[in-house]
């Protein structure tokens, strides 16, 4: 595999992959991206946050997101490609991961909205009554050009990592709804049709048990607006996303599943997110090297392009034989979510497995990200640094990669938490086994196991190193599957 692979989404993917399924649609969708799609993105990044019309001209509340019409055009291009629709139509993820990876190498902030619509069909599909499927579902699943789009909203200002004691959002119930009071600080996608919504239901425990998911229309029974956008966040990247602070008053919303089921359920949200914020961090490390490339072979320093000198030549070959294990280990989270995303509680082992996965390949390409947009910056030297050329856009994206969907010290925490309740770990080690090193294999294994019967302190204190390695060690082994 040479760089050149660097410059091309689909190629890149073909040749991880071997066999890539609905490659046709995944050409037609990079070369849409190279003759239109990049311009747009770049002019949304550049024009900064979006307006927000909240009154139409008679003083009614409308809460309306100004994007130019060509953002709407270039956020449509993905659904009809099918990163919703052939989830449900196929019964498979790997079609829409697929759409997010060329999505992400040209706009990371784009894939958020597919994301998160995906995250809010899912649960739909899986725990809604046949009356909210049949209302709301075929809608998200829509071909045309009606995109009708989900959200997620857990987060309030009290905080995101510990939802337990920081959701304040209030349901009621009444009749076959409920009513929700609260409000939601970080609202992606904000201005959606749908989205899911983390409350708690009148006198239920004021911890993570107490919180059950809701499904919010954007307009009540009514036709009248049904949660209200305070502001739109100036945000740093992802503007191709907008980010705002929602209002629920009163607000009609639908239980999904079983109240005490809650927080698997949105854990199960989570669980499809951090997955896609994998596949984006991958990407977006394939574009800032790609980006690197070019210029490196373009700019000359002491006779020579910059490439052909054995120091940048080097952190290359080194990076891109990271990009490749940080490769194997998104993937293997897609294929593993893929097996698991139709379980509900109570889950199998493969889902715990999966689970600690997905908290090593959400932490561990989201700083891969992150380290290589700064790296990619440098090799543009001092014009890395202005932003007509667009390559310090990728590190400014990469950075709100590594917060939304859980900070590296929640994914940390929470693979503990996996390798602690489901001996996770163990599962690992019997996965790996056939295709990692044995002697590796033993030492890691003597590793956990050392550090379970840690102090409770200690045990958190020292996770990081541990959590790095054990990442390290994953990707290193899928790779080599991934190779043979
Ligand atoms: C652009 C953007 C869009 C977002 N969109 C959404 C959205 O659509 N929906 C949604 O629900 N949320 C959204 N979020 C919120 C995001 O999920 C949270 O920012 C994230 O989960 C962290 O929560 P917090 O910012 O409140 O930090 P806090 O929870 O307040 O944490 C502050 C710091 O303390 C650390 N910390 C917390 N607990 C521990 C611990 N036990 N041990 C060690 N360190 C700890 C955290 O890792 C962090 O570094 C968005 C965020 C951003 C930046």
């Amino acid at each position: 595999m040479t760089f050149d692979s660097l410059r091309s989404p689909a190629i890149y993917l073909r040749q991880m992959l071997g066999t890539v399924p609905h490659e046709e649609t995944l050409q037609e969708y990079e070369t849409w991206w190279e003759k239109a799609g990049q311009a747009i993105s770049h002019s949304i990044d550049r024009a900064g946050t979006p307006w927000l019309r909240m009154f139409d001209p008679l003083g009614k509340r409308v809460d309306e997101i100004l994007y130019p019409p060509e953002y709407w055009q270039m956020l449509k291009r993905g659904y009809q490609a099918g990163v919703i629709w052939r989830a449900f139509e196929e019964r498979s993820l790997l079609p829409s991961y697929l759409l997010g990876y060329v999505t992400s190498f040209y706009d990371p902030g784009l894939y958020c909205p597919y994301t998160v619509s995906l995250s809010t069909a899912a649960p739909l599909d899986k725990y809604g009554s046949e009356n909210l499927k049949a209302r709301f579902l075929p809608q998200m699943l829509r071909k045309d050009e009606a995109a009708w789009q989900g959200a997620t909203w857990m987060t309030e200002i009290k905080g995101g990592s510990d939802l337990g004691a920081a959701v304040e959002t209030v349901a009621k119930p009444a009749g076959d709804k409920w009513l929700l009071n609260g409000e939601k600080y970080f609202s992606s996608n904000v201005g959606a049709e749908l989205a899911v919504v983390a409350a708690r239901p009148e006198g239920a425990p004021e911890n993570v048990r107490g919180l059950a998911l809701f499904l919010l229309p954007k307009y009540r029974e009514d036709g009248h607006l049904n949660y209200f956008i305070r502001r739109i966040k100036d945000k740093i990247g992802t503007r191709s996303v907008p980010t705002g602070e929602v209002e629920l008053k009163n607000s009609e919303a639908y239980l999904l599943g079983k109240p005490e089921w809650g927080i698997y359920l949105i854990l199960e949200v989570l669980n499809l997110s951090r997955v896609a914020n994998s596949i984006a961090s991958v990407a977006l490390a394939q574009r800032a090297m790609s980006d690197a490339l070019n210029y490196a072979e373009g700019r000359t320093a002491f006779g020579k392009p910059v490439i052909e000198h054995p120091l940048l030549r080097k952190q290359f070959e080194d990076r891109f034989a990271a990009l490749q294990a940080a490769f194997a280990l998104g993937w293997e989270s897609v294929q593993l979510l893929n097996e698991v995303w139709r379980e509900t509680p109570p889950y199998s082992d493969r889902y715990h497995l999966f689970r600690l996965v997905a908290h090593f390949a959400k932490y561990w390409t989201a700083e891969f990200a992150a380290q290589t947009s700064k790296w990619a910056m440098e090799v543009y030297g001092g014009i890395g640094t202005l932003a007509e050329y667009h390559v310090e856009r990728w590190l400014r994206e990469a950075m709100i990669l590594q917060i939304w969907e859980g900070t590296p010290h929640r994914q940390i925490l929470d693979g503990l938490e996996v390798m602690q309740r489901k001996a996770a770990h163990r599962l690992l080690f019997q996965h790996l086994a056939p295709m990692a090193d044995s002697q590796r294999l033993q030492e890691m294994t003597r590793q956990v196991e050392k550090h379970l019967v840690l102090s409770a302190e200690a045990k958190e204190a020292q996770a990081e190193k541990l959590f790095q390695d054990l990442a390290q060690f994953t990707a290193s082994a899928l790779l080599r599957k991934m190779q043979k």
